[in-house]
């Protein structure tokens, strides 16, 4: 299976990429996010080739009309835009005039000290809240003067959320946790059912879909995660730490399910303060004191899916050097 650049499956199913709604997942937006343990630590071990085999492949191909008219437009093109927090005498410019334009299928790392801005200008991109001076261009609209149900309704129609913390609800299964935001949208039971398990699908959990949370390693919940964000067909996929709860083997399959879709045309922007999880995106962007400091395209970044079986193959002859000696 595989999506196209409408954000639709290309075997013809309308599977969409998506959004995490509006339900929780943005109250208080990226800097308030709560965090959860990461759960089921013991299924960690469980974590086989298998899981990264399902990762979806680039199979889509793109005409180029199609090519031209989508990176005409920037999905995010922001213009000096400032954001000043004043409490009580005291004013924080948190976003001094920063000007951004991210096209269609790229990949970017924000990163930058804490302090810097990142939070703030990702509540600003993912239409969590609205500057104080300057102009948001979200997949051509202008949305930074819209009212606040105008920015909801964009943001569940254009913003996918994953946060570090996963966010999904405990007793609900994958599939239901997945469906959730199409229920805000007012889509049937039949269909919300339809596209949850071809996202499922898509994130490679195809036989996990009746599993709760607790059930789930840290990866594949937050593989949920990403199926849930993508399940309304978004045009901008936000990422706040995505790998901050995971160990160095899931960060590495989550980043490479990133980039597998990121592949297949999903644009992608991710905070993250680790350079080692940065090395994955196309291009970085750097924050200091409200102001952008570098931008710079990474000419060929890292591969995920082949530093993963790297880890995975030398975990295996380590393990078989041990059991040698062991039966010595
Ligand atoms: P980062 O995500 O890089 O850590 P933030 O965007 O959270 O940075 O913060 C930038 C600056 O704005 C900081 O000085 C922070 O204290 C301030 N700030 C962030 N959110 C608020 C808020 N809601 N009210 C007041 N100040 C804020």
């Amino acid at each position: 299976m595989a999506i196209n650049d409408s954000g639709h499956v290309a075997d013809g199913e309308q599977v969409p990429f998506s959004q995490a709604g509006s339900h929780g997942i943005d109250a208080g937006g990226f800097a308030q996010q709560p965090t959860m343990p990461v759960q089921a630590a013991a299924n960690q071990g469980s974590l086989a080739g298998q899981d990264l085999a399902t990762i979806p492949q680039k199979d889509v191909a793109r005409s180029e009309e199609a090519d031209s008219i989508l990176t005409s437009t920037p999905i995010v093109d922001v213009r000096n835009l400032a954001k000043t927090y004043v409490i009580g005498r005291t004013r924080i410019h948190a976003l001094q005039g920063i000007s951004l334009r991210v096209y269609q299928g790229e990949f970017v790392a924000v990163m930058g000290p804490s302090g810097s801005g990142k939070s703030t200008f990702m509540n600003l991109v993912g239409c969590l809240d609205r500057p104080t001076q300057g102009e948001y261009w979200l997949a051509g609209k202008l949305v930074s003067r819209l009212s606040n149900d105008e920015l909801a309704n964009i943001r569940n129609r254009q913003v996918g959320f994953v946060f570090q913390g996963f966010n999904l609800l405990s007793r609900s299964n994958a599939l239901s946790n997945v469906m959730l935001p199409m229920v805000y949208a007012g889509i049937s039971r039949e269909e919300r059912e339809r596209r949850g398990r071809s996202v499922l699908r898509l994130v490679g959990l195809g036989d996990r879909m009746n599993h709760k949370p607790s059930e789930l390693s840290g990866g594949q919940q937050q593989r949920v995660a990403i199926a849930r964000a993508l399940v309304n067909g978004p045009s901008l996929l936000l990422a706040d730490e995505p790998t901050g709860n995971l160990d160095s083997r899931t960060s590495l399959e989550i980043m490479a399910v990133l980039q597998a879709l990121n592949e297949q045309g999903l644009t992608i922007l991710m905070v993250t303060h680790e350079a080692d999880i940065a090395k994955f995106a196309k291009r970085q962007v750097a924050f200091r004191d409200g102001l952008i400091m570098h931008d710079e395209q990474v000419l060929s970044p890292a591969l995920a899916k082949e530093e993963w079986t790297k880890l995975v193959n030398k975990a295996a002859a380590e393990h078989k050097v041990k059991i040698t000696e062991e039966a010595r």
